[in-house]
């Protein structure tokens, strides 16, 4: 009998239509899902399990909460899409700027590589210059420019960059070890007047969860501004999950906290959260440099979907429900299972560090120390997380299938989806210890 993985591969080049789907980082074939409510997803066969995927991050609030699925069925009624400008649409973006500063002007776009590409077009045209300076390890999406040493997927294969992106468009981005402070400088000294950009995750989650460190993205800020370039801060992953202003927000309350001016950057991008599971991302940023967007400035974007109107429903419904109590939620499940998981390792004698940033965070097993690049990250034992995802996965706990992901709670996980989480790491920890 074909099996599903037989099927799916004689359609979808590796049955999936987005590589990290393919269990490429732990092995095996995927058990394709039917459906998820609140913290669980169940699959073809019926079996439940505890999701910690949260569809790579939207699924903040739990998955079809009862809400938003109805804003989505009472949009669907009055139209699936226009290609005309649409209330919801203003108050997408309203609710956006009203919690995130620095999105001045907001232009909503379907994907978040849909996002990033546009803000290194715009920083370009902005400029009149052609260099983009990337971390490796950051994952932007999947435009030419930013597949050279990205992380996500990328990562997780082992492939560094991407076949088909020429040479020229590799030429003009510039890749340096995150975190390194003198690379960045020097970078700025010796390009500064070729630099369009610097892009950077807000906290890269896609070479694991790593916490920026402290002062990195105020010096990207810093150089920036001083050489007239703009910085792109990424948050389509960290935005509104990080905490209620991204990671943006988490650095700004820390800087007031200790007295300090917060930092900005000039454009920043959003995806995930604010579709709240339907494609809907965007691009924020000062007014002087989003005026340059068409139809009011030279630099070209449109998109036939951008704006949706059933997918702006599940944004703003979604983002109207994320008050403070789901943010304290989610970070309370965030600590329960990022302490509960390292106490269990480590009673079991199995060395790893945690990675956290806001209520985002992921294990690197076999690590002492908490990593800061991709070449620190990349050291992490890869075959001891397949183990563990299986353990896992047997267990009715579905893992992100890759060590370089975060795992994603949600305001619907309970005590006791925690707990069959801890239960399961225990005994897999006795099986490894
Ligand atoms: N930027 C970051 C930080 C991401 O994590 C991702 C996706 O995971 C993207 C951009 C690309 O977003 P999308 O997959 O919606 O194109």
């Amino acid at each position: 009998m074909t099996t599903f993985t037989e099927r799916a591969s004689a359609i979808l080049p590796g049955g999936v239509n987005s590589p990290v789907r393919a269990w490429n980082g732990v092995g095996g074939d995927p058990v394709p899902l039917a459906k998820a409510k609140g913290s669980r997803v169940t699959d073809a066969d019926g079996t439940e399990y505890v999701d910690l995927v949260g569809s790579w991050g939207p699924a903040i609030l739990g998955h079809a909460h009862p809400t938003v699925v109805q804003a989505v069925q009472e949009a669907a009624a009055d139209g699936l899409s226009f290609g005309a400008t649409t209330t919801r649409e203003v108050e997408l973006a309203e609710e956006i700027r009203a919690r995130y500063a620095p999105a001045e002007r907001v232009r909503l776009v379907s994907t978040g590589t849909e996002a990033t590409m546009t803000a290194i077009r715009l920083a370009r045209g902005a400029t009149g210059r052609d260099v983009i300076v990337k971390f490796a390890g950051c994952y932007h999406g999947h435009s030419d420019s930013l597949l050279v040493a990205a992380g996500s997927g990328l990562a997780t294969s082992g492939v560094p960059d991407s076949a088909g992106v020429t040479k020229g468009t590799a030429v003009d981005t510039i890749v340096l070890p995150y975190g390194d402070e003198e690379a960045l400088t020097d970078a700025f000294a010796e390009h500064g007047q070729s630099i369009a950009a610097v892009i950077t995750e807000a906290a890269p989650c896609n070479m694991g969860v790593i916490a920026p460190p402290r002062g990195f993205n105020r010096l990207i800020s810093h150089l920036c501004t001083a050489e007239g370039a703009v910085m792109i801060l990424d948050e389509v992953l960290t935005g509104f999950r990080a905490g209620p202003s991204g990671y943006w927000g988490v650095e700004r309350d820390e800087d007031l906290a200790a007295g300090v001016e917060p930092w900005q950057p000039d454009l920043v991008t959003f995806g995930k959260v604010i579709g709240g599971g339907m494609p809907v991302a965007a691009l924020g940023g000062r007014v002087e440099v989003m005026s340059q967007l068409a139809p009011l400035g030279a630099v070209y974007q449109a998109g036939t979907l951008s704006g949706n109107p059933v997918a702006t429903a599940a944004g703003l419904a979604t983002m109207r429900l994320l008050t403070e109590d789901v943010y304290a939620r989610v970070s309370e499940s965030a600590d329960a299972l990022a302490g509960g998981v390292s106490s269990i390792l480590a009673e079991a004698g199995l060395g790893h560090a945690v990675g956290r940033a806001g209520t985002l965070f992921s294990f690197f097993l076999g690590l002492a120390d908490a990593p800061v690049s991709f070449e620190d990250a990349s050291g992490q034992d890869t075959a001891a997380y397949a183990r563990l995802f299986h353990a896992l996965h047997g267990a009715g706990v579905y893992l992100p299938p890759s060590a370089f992901e975060a795992w994603f709670v949600s305001q619907a996980h309970r005590e006791e989806d925690l707990a069959r989480v801890l239960d399961a790491v225990a005994v897999w920890a006795a099986t490894e210890a």
